[in-house]
């Protein structure tokens, strides 16, 4: 229905003859030439902005971190999320430019968040792209250096590398992370290809279980255990903590904790949100947290 609404009648080159074309390829064209054209000096212009959602404890849903999300927030083409806004940063090559500037606001927040003993972690993403080009590293101790932020307080979320040639340099990145002290997570578990062995070389700290994993309808109806616990033991396995993501109902939260989730993150606990109401938020648990 949806073709069959986007279809227009193109042309009648001959009586009797409709052609039929479909606007979408080219309405996403245009977007693309719009961000293309839009992107470059973004950040100069401070149009980048973060909001932040919490992760919070199942045990006693106290906050222990949050995550930054990126927007542009362009006077042109309005908020544009991530999904459209990275693979394009990433084709124009201004990806490293916009990682910088999150890393750093970022740390920014989280060393404000931190003042008065409260313990908080802060979760960046990044893409193979960023993660794996040559200054990276040293980015991000020069960050921590200059935020005065604990190295574990920094937790870098990377995505399912695809290849074998992505794999090994993920891995290696990861690893010198981890050798600064800084805690690494592989976002979105549970969606892409990755075998058990190529998991087990993974130098990762936490496994965060994509949402929908988490809402596996198959989950309680008696085949044996519900997918999320058979990931929450298998991370157990390998000595890595879980936080279930795309947390939308009580009962998922439930099943998240039942299940073992030490820690969970979605709409129904908390919402991303700009950086003064998270920390309104914040303001309303005991500090330090943990
Ligand atoms: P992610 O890291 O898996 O982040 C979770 C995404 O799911 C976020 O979308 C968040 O707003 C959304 N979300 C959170 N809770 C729920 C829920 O309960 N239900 C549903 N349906 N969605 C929920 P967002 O902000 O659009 O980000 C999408 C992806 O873009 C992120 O997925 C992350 O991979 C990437 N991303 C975000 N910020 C950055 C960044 O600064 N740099 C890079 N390279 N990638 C980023
Ligand atoms: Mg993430």
């Amino acid at each position: 229905m949806d073709v069959l609404r986007r279809a227009e009648p193109a042309r009648q080159p001959e009586r009797n003859r409709i052609e039929w074309y479909d606007r979408y390829p080219e309405e996403q064209l245009i977007r693309r030439m719009d961000l293309e054209r839009e992107l470059p000096g973004a950040a100069g212009r401070g149009e980048f902005d973060l909001v932040y959602q919490p992760v919070l404890d199942l045990d006693d849903q106290c906050p222990v971190g949050t995550e930054a999300l990126v927007r542009w927030r362009s006077p042109v083409l309005g908020t544009v999320l991530p999904a459209e806004l990275v693979p394009v940063a990433e084709d124009l090559g201004l990806i490293d430019e916009l990682g910088r500037w999150v890393l750093h606001r970022a740390c920014r927040r989280l060393a404000e968040w931190s003042r008065g003993g409260r313990r908080l972690w802060m979760s960046i993403n990044v893409s193979v792209a960023e993660l794996t080009g040559p200054e990276f590293v040293g980015r991000v101790a020069a960050a921590l250096t200059l935020h005065g932020i604990a190295p574990d307080r920094l937790l870098i979320e990377i995505a399912e590398p695809s290849g074998e040639g992505d794999l090994r340099a993920v891995v290696n990145q990861l690893g010198r992370l981890r050798a600064l002290g800084v805690r690494t997570a592989l976002d979105d578990f549970g969606l892409g290809p990755m075998s058990l062995a190529q998991l087990r070389r993974m130098p990762v700290d936490i496994l965060k279980i994509n949402r929908r994993l988490v809402a596996e309808p198959d989950g309680r109806q008696g085949r044996g255990q519900p997918v999320i616990a058979v990931v929450v033991s298998l991370g157990r396995r390998l000595g890595v903590q879980i936080v279930a993501g795309g947390l939308e109902s009580a009962d998922q939260v439930e099943q998240a904790w039942l299940a073992g989730c030490r820690f969970g993150q979605g709409y129904v606990l908390a919402r991303p949100a700009t950086a003064e109401r998270v920390e309104a938020y914040l303001e309303e648990f005991p500090t330090p947290y943990r």
